[in-house]
């Protein structure tokens, strides 16, 4: 027999698929091929030595756990879903709205005449708009025009004041003058008699 084929029985032994007389044809190839053997004893160990390892413990509260975290992952899961239903019902909206606007809307106001009336609106509160500012505008020049005035006639009533006042107190001078050098005339005459 080759090795090939004790290879074949080996793997048959281990998985518990092997006749008596397979058993035979193995052991017998490997009391002549130490390599097989060597194999087959490997094997061997390694599998006791996983049967021999002690059963692991289920930490307490595990399937709980396992549960939660499958009931929290579904209800991600649900949340993202329904955010998707939301997006999808706004863009619906959205959608059915632009269609409203342009097939219904639209038409609709173009064949009022709600435009010509809100231009016409328009149009009528612009011009009044602008005929308050020439108003105010005009109002505000004649103001000026006022003022202007008004200070010219403050000015010259200010300088015939002033003027007034210099001409009486050059008269009151010449005044004094004039009596002054008459007391002088007087009292030279009188020396002189
Ligand atoms: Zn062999």
């Amino acid at each position: 027999m080759q090795c090939r084929e004790t290879n074949d029985l080996i793997m048959k032994y281990f998985d518990h698929d092997i006749s008596e007389l397979e058993i035979e044809m193995l052991l017998k190839h490997n009391e002549k091929c130490p390599g097989c053997a060597l194999e087959f004893d490997a094997m061997k160990e390694a599998l006791s030595a996983l049967e021999e390892l002690p059963l692991l413990e289920v930490p307490e509260g595990f399937e709980a756990k396992v549960l939660e975290s499958i009931r929290m992952r579904d209800a991600a899961v649900n949340h993202a879903q329904s955010l998707v239903f939301w997006l999808i019902g706004i863009l619906g909206l959205i959608i059915f709205a632009c269609n409203m606007m342009s097939f219904v809307i639209i038409p609709y106001i173009r064949d009022s005449g709600i435009l010509l009336i809100a231009q016409n609106v328009i149009i009528y509160a612009v011009t009044g708009v602008l005929e308050l500012l020439r108003e105010a505008l005009v109002t505000l020049s004649l103001s000026v025009g006022k003022l202007l005035i008004l200070r010219n006639v403050l000015l010259r009533d200010y300088m015939d004041a002033v003027m007034m006042v210099v001409f009486a107190f050059v008269g009151m001078n010449l005044l004094l003058i004039s009596k002054l050098k008459l007391q002088e005339d007087w009292e030279g005459l009188r020396n002189e008699f």
